[in-house]
């Protein structure tokens, strides 16, 4: 509708015909009954409407010169076929509009351009075909009038749906809303609401053929309600769109102001970042295979929209991959001689195990091949594994490199997450080797005993695809994708207690064990590498401080208690470091002499009472020596009998098999009780009871059988042992005495705890060849075949 609302205002005004109708009571235009036909394709004339046209049709054109001609009226309405140049009656609305011409503009091609004004409704009764153009004779067509007050109220409803409609489809200019504020006529109003909605033809057509006003102001508010609907909809999902499109350009002007803040900066762009990737891959040297994969994830970076979280990701990948060293060596000597004099420079004693070393990596040498077992340190905490690990690498000029394998229970752990899973990363074995930097270094495995197995996988299976020369050449990271060449590395495996070794690493390990040091040794490691490292880590000098041998005698003896050495070289340290802040203090003058009395105002009390066995010989009290992770100690048992029906009670957390020992060694005495000279029916007329004391430690093993046989017998004899010695050996119902493990160990227990007489089983012999010369020197030891040859030594 493209004529101006001021225009038509001024010409509803001005142009007020004088005839009235009965009917509604306002002016009504004459119809004359024969007029020019103007049929209209797909427009619909409503009175009171002005509307430009444009006419072409020589048979539309010459009713046109016609009505101009003759008093400037003609009759429009629809065709009900508008792809029909020249309509029948059958093809017209019934129902049209007798107009004015307002305005005529005659085009050069021979069509016009019109502008006409709807004066009233009237209904085509005949249709008159002429030389060159259509003319119909028509009826007027009064409308029906609504003047109640429900009449106003359909009105006022009609309007209100009307403001939403200017409001919501925002095409109309809102000043039409007060011209239609002060339309009274409700024929009128529906007729120029008509005008303004966009409707199909056929809706425009039948609100115009609708002749009762309040059946067609009803038709238009039933519209208005659909219309507003719809446009209410519309505008939610528009809003929505640009709530979406704004959103996303803020983002990317954001990201533009970035890149222009990182360019102010100096900063790479990302450009320069990928190319810098690039270079980075180019300089690594990785395989063929392993640089195209590396490439292809560059350019797939590049592809990435800048700052993308995928981008990180693939950026920490690429690094990754150009950082695990694929062909930096250090050089490989291995000079045994030389080997020899590193391992005796940097470790006192351990003869057996330096030559056991010294000849495996000669052996090495020898085949050439990385193929063989792989060397695995076992012993106690602290007594020097990893130092000797480290002299190991120096000693064949590698790097050193150790990774610690306690607790791990998840195979991801060795063998690194999927890519896929957030912040995932290597497993620790490329983790290490991306740390020491080169392919061949000594590589050592800690705790390979602490291991667990769940749910997650078994971390030994994949730590033997680690170790596995057969395999390691390729070993596949679940990170990395690529295949590692691990074969180059030299890998030294330890753990703390060989029986826990899962079963299958086992098999595949050189085992070199080392059992703990005696005080004596201690002594010596202290004065030869932990004094002089501490010194040197505290800053002291030899002129500053003087530690002398019975300071450390006591530091080994009521500081710690180990097998190895590491809590005696932090103690030494604290000495050490307590020392050089008084010296700075000047709180005393150099050298400060740390005497054995000394210690302890240094350190504070004593952690640990004398480690002195209760010599005290008493009836029904044995002593036996045991195991433990951190060395050996040794143990009280005691027996005592009394009154009742036969009854054994153990306690103090014995296990299975110690229980057991017990009761083999009760039926032995039961079985031998005459020989014995103990009353034969103390089975039935005493209980004996055995306790082993600091009773919260669980205890098992079988080597207890023979001390529980003899403080058994010493207790129902009532008798105490004649010397005071420690035992330990199997006993089986026939009184043999079986051999048993860490000797040892158990032999420098009881050497500390001051005991001079130690009982071992005959097939134990062998052992004694690891026993410290110092300690030989001042034991004597009684070996046994039978419980009775015990007896007979100590009873
Ligand atoms: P582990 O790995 O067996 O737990 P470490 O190798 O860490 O033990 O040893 C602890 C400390 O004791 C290190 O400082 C080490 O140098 C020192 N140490 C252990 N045994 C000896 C030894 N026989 N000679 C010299 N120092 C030793």
């Amino acid at each position: 509708m493209a004529q101006s609302n001021k225009s038509r205002r001024v010409r509803l005004e001005t142009q007020m015909p004088e005839e009235t109708t009965a009917e509604t009571g306002r002016p009504q235009r004459a119809v004359r009954e024969r007029l020019p036909l103007l049929p209209l394709k797909e427009v619909v004339v409503f009175p009171n409407m002005v509307i430009p046209l444009l006419v072409g049709r020589p048979m539309s054109v010459a009713a046109v010169e016609e009505s101009l001609a003759s008093g400037r009226l003609l009759f429009v309405c629809a065709q009900t076929e508008p792809n029909e140049d020249t309509p029948s009656l059958s093809s017209l609305y019934k129902v049209g509009v007798a107009s004015t011409i307002l305005q005529t503009m005659r085009m050069h091609d021979g069509t016009m351009k019109i502008v006409i004004e709807g004066l009233a409704r009237g209904s085509i009764r005949r249709l008159i075909h002429r030389k060159s153009m259509l003319e119909v004779v028509v009826r007027p067509v009064q409308s029906t009038g609504l003047n109640d007050k429900r009449g106003v109220a359909l009105m006022r409803t009609t309007l209100a749906q009307f403001e939403d409609y200017v409001r919501l489809s925002q095409r109309i200019a809102p000043e039409i809303l007060m011209q239609l504020r002060n339309v009274t006529e409700a024929e009128m109003l529906a007729d120029l609401i008509c005008a303004y909605l966009s409707l199909r033809t056929e809706e425009r057509q039948e609100l115009l053929a609708t002749v009762n006003v309040r059946q067609r102001l009803e038709k238009i508010s039933a519209l208005l309600m659909r219309e507003n609907e719809l446009l209410e909809i519309e505008r939610e999902v528009r809003d929505r769109v640009r709530e979406q499109m704004e959103h996303s350009q803020r983002e990317y002007y954001l990201q533009e102001q970035l890149k222009a803040i990182h360019q102010e900066l100096g900063k790479t762009d990302e450009g320069d970042e990928s190319s810098e990737l690039r270079q980075m891959v180019i300089k690594a040297k990785m395989p063929k295979d392993v640089e195209e994969k590396a490439l292809r994830e560059v350019a797939r970076y590049e592809r990435l929209p800048f700052m993308s979280p995928e981008g990180a990701v693939i950026r920490t990948y690429v690094e990754w991959l150009a950082d695990v060293p694929w062909r930096k060596r250090s050089k490989d000597t291995l000079d045994i001689e030389k080997a020899k004099v590193i391992l005796d420079k940097d470790h006192y004693g351990l003869d057996k195990v330096k030559e056991r070393i010294l000849e495996f990596l000669a052996v090495r040498k020898l085949s050439k091949k990385a193929k063989g077992p792989i060397l695995c340190l076992v012993g106690p905490p602290g007594v020097g594994k990893t130092s000797l690990g480290k002299s190991i690498a120096r000693a064949m000029d590698r790097k050193f490199v150790r990774v610690s394998l306690g607790g791990v229970r998840d195979e991801a752990e060795i063998r690194g997450h999927r890519r896929t899973y957030v912040g995932s990363l290597p497993g620790r074995v490329i983790q290490s080797m991306k740390k020491v930097g080169v392919k061949n270094p000594v590589f050592m495995l800690d705790e390979i005993d602490k291991m667990n197995m769940d749910f997650r996988g078994d971390p030994a299976s994949a730590l033997l695809e680690v170790l596995d020369p057969e395999q390691n050449h390729a070993f596949n990271d679940h990170y990395l994708e690529v295949d590692f060449d691990l074969h180059e590395v030299f890998f030294i495996t330890t753990a703390n207690n060989e029986f826990d070794i899962p079963y299958a690493l086992h098999d595949r390990m050189e085992i070199v064990r080392l059992s703990g040091y005696t005080s004596y040794e201690k002594q010596h490691i202290a004065r030869l590498f932990l004094i002089p490292k501490q010194l040197r880590e505290s800053g002291l000098k030899k002129r500053d401080i003087t530690i002398e041998e019975s300071a450390v005698g006591v530091l080994i003896d009521r500081y710690t208690r180990e097998a190895g050495v590491r809590e005696l070289e932090r103690r030494l340290a604290a000495v050490c470091r307590k020392v050089a802040r008084k010296i700075l203090e000047k709180d005393t003058k150099a050298p400060f002499v740390v005497t054995a009395e000394t210690v302890s105002e240094l350190l504070g009390p004593f952690e640990y009472s004398e480690l002195r066995a209760d010599l005290e010989l008493q009836p029904g009290v044995a002593i036996g020596m045991a195991w433990t992770h951190t060395g050996g100690d040794i143990l009280h048992i005691e027996t005592t009998t009394m009154k009742g029906k036969g009854a054994l009670t153990l306690t103090g957390q014995l296990g299975n098999v110690m229980q057991e020992s017990a009761k083999a060694a009760y039926s032995y005495l039961r079985a031998r009780a005459k020989d014995l000279k103990i009353p034969e029916t103390f089975y039935k007329t005493w209980d004996l009871h055995v306790h082993v004391p600091e009773g919260a430690i669980p205890k098992d093993g079988p080597s207890a059988g023979v001390p529980i046989a003899v403080s058994m017998l010493s207790a129902l004899r009532g008798a105490a042992p004649k010397k005071a010695a420690s035992m330990t050996g199997e006993i089986t119902l026939r009184g043999r005495v079986l051999p048993i493990g860490g000797v040892k160990e158990k032999v420098l227990a009881a050497h500390r705890a001051g005991i001079r007489l130690v009982v071992l089983p005959k097939e134990n012999e062998k052992d004694l060849v690891e026993i410290p010369e110092e300690v030989k020197a001042d034991t004597e030891f009684v070996l046994v075949n039978t419980i009775g040859e015990a007896f007979k030594a100590v009873m």
